[in-house]
């Protein structure tokens, strides 16, 4: 097949990887838009981002999402950033125009949003919200979240440090507070977003007794066939109102596939496809 005739190629990079939902989900954005392109996971060595974006676009690729744990090392390797990446600190979408410059973005904040507001019709506004985790994921969702003026945006963090550096970093976009896991301030929680890696291996950043109530939304961002470590704690702390990031995933994914492809493919059938696969993979005992 020549070169010509090839489908225009896209990748997440990530390390974990094997578990990303990325390719079934631009497999089915491009059937639904009649897109022919190419989608792969590809597992990269914890030393080896930079060689591996490098190799991927020399060979003509066109597109990659970034995931755990190389989306700040994706910002700082990018030519040019977006208005929403440079605050973030972090990017999730890398593309390469004719010249060879590298442009990166990040989804994650939109895509939180979407599936907060249009998906799930939560609303942030005067909200108190505690955000677990600083890592590129919060900080590709703290300007957006600012925006929406919670009432109170509290980060809290395994390593304290990096919690109180981020909130310094986006100090001036509203009212932001930060602590270690163990000083989150007593107070029940309208809403508590975990944007930790935990859950990747079945942990759970545990919490000071009365954060969640049962009118608490408790949002994972990550996500599997049943419910997550988060969700299952949180059910236990009361909560009657638990999500997973799966929404967020296949919405921050829409917006890369606008990015790359110039058309926005609808989201909802999408999502409800994903959720009758894992149905099946349940019913399946997998
Ligand atoms: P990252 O940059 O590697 O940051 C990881 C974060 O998790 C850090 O805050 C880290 O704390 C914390 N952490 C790791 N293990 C922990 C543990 N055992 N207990 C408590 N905290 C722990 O990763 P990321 O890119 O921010 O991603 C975070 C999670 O969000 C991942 O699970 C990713 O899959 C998920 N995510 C989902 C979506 C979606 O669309 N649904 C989008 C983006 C990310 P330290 O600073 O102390 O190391």
């Amino acid at each position: 097949m020549s070169t010509a005739s090839r489908p225009d190629h896209y990748a997440v990079m990530g390390n974990p990887v094997a578990h990303s939902k990325s390719p079934l989900i631009h497999r089915l954005f491009a059937e639904q838009t009649g897109q022919q392109l190419q989608y792969d996971a590809l597992l990269v060595p914890e030393d080896g981002f930079a060689q591996a974006i490098a190799i991927f676009f020399i060979r003509g690729g066109k597109g990659l999402n970034v995931t755990v744990p190389f989306k700040q090392q994706a910002w700082e390797i990018a030519d040019e950033l977006s208005e929403r990446a440079r605050p973030a600190g972090a990017v999730n979408t890398l593309m390469m125009d004719e010249q060879g410059t590298l442009f990166g973005d990040n989804t994650d904040g939109v895509g939180l949003l979407r599936d907060l507001g249009e998906n799930l019709g939560i609303d942030v506004a005067g909200r108190n919200v505690l955000m677990l985790g600083a890592g590129g994921a919060a900080r590709g969702v703290l300007a957006p979240l600012l925006e929406q003026r919670p009432v109170r945006l509290h980060v809290a963090n395994r390593t304290a440090r990096r919690a109180t550096g981020l909130a310094a970093a986006f100090a001036a976009q509203g009212t932001l507070s930060a602590s270690g896991l163990d000083d989150i301030p007593a107070l029940r929680f309208d809403l508590v977003i975990n944007a930790t890696a935990a859950g990747l291996h079945g942990e759970v950043p545990a919490l000071p007794a009365g954060t969640i109530g049962s009118d608490t939304w408790c949002y994972d961002m990550v996500y599997g066939t049943e419910p997550t470590a988060f969700m299952r704690y949180a059910r236990q702390c009361g909560s009657a109102h638990t999500f997973d990031g799966l929404g967020m995933l296949v919405e921050q994914a829409a917006e890369s596939f606008r990015l790359w492809r110039g058309i926005t493919p609808r989201t909802a059938p999408v999502i409800a496809a994903l959720r009758r696969q894992n149905a099946e993979l349940v019913a399946q005992g997998e």
